[in-house]
C-alpha cells in the first residue's frame, strides 16, 4: 500500500499527458483493440498493457480488471 501511494501519483502525471505508465508510448499512436461502449475504447499498448479511452472525458486510464476479463473473452471468439 505504501508503494502505490508512492506510484500512483505518477501513474496519473503519465496518464495525464496520454502516455503509458510503463513504457511513455504515446497512447494516441496505441491501436484500439475493443470497443466497450460508445464513448469507451480498450487500447492496447506496445507493452502489452491495456488501457481505457473516455471520449467523454478525453482522458486514458489503465483498464479493470473486468475490462481486461471483456477483452479476454471476445478473443476467444
Ligand atoms: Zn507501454
Amino acid at each position: 500500500m505504501i508503494l502505490k501511494s508512492i506510484i500512483s501519483p505518477f501513474q496519473k502525471v503519465l496518464l495525464s499527458r496520454r502516455l503509458c505508465v510503463g513504457c511513455t508510448f504515446p497512447l494516441d499512436k496505441a491501436p484500439r483493440i475493443l470497443q466497450l461502449s460508445d464513448t469507451k475504447f480498450m487500447l492496447q499498448c506496445k507493452c502489452k498493457r491495456r488501457y481505457v479511452l473516455d471520449k467523454a472525458l478525453n482522458a486514458y486510464r489503465r483498464a479493470t480488471f473486468d475490462e481486461e476479463r471483456l477483452f479476454i473473452e471476445s478473443k476467444k471468439q
